[in-house]
């Protein structure tokens, strides 16, 4: 790791570019600063160098290092990235609606394969009533026929 830019301030975008210092880049804090992207805001999608603790410090405790790591987007690409933005958002809410949705009927199609198992052995129990129920018919036909013998 080379200390080329210790200083944010020292060295611009386009001395960095020039110089090829793209992953030698340190924080105030001495750490290895690493590209982030940002997605909101007027930058979406361009990537800058941030605070190399921003990943075990918490509650915004780094040093806010700041510095972009390449050129701002043409004002087109970033309307088209916007947009993207905001339909890949509806997408993902239409998606957690969806989950919703299929969770319930989940829960639906559990409770009537229950009543379908239930619904079964009220059929077998007819089936047995129906089987007895004719054997007693036969058998009172028979005891009829074999009494007017
Ligand atoms: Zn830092």
């Amino acid at each position: 790791m080379s200390n080329s830019s210790s200083s944010a301030s020292s060295s611009s975008f386009a001395l960095r570019r020039e110089l090829e210092l793209w992953d030698d880049v340190v924080c105030y804090c001495g750490e290895l600063a690493p590209i982030l992207p940002q997605w909101s805001g007027v930058h979406p999608g361009r990537q800058y160098y941030g605070c190399g603790t921003y990943k075990y410090r918490t509650g915004g405790k780094n040093c806010g290092f700041f510095e972009w790591a390449n050129e701002e987007m043409p004002l087109r690409s970033r309307i088209v990235i916007n947009r993207l933005r905001e339909q890949n958002g509806d997408m993902l809410r239409e998606i957690e609606a969806l989950m919703i949705v299929e969770e319930k009927l989940m829960e639906e199609n559990n409770l009537l394969k229950e009543e379908v198992q239930v619904l079964q052995g009220c059929k077998r129990d007819l089936k047995r009533a129906v089987r007895l129920l004719l054997c007693c018919v036969i058998f009172f036909v028979s005891v009829m026929i074999m009494s007017m013998l």
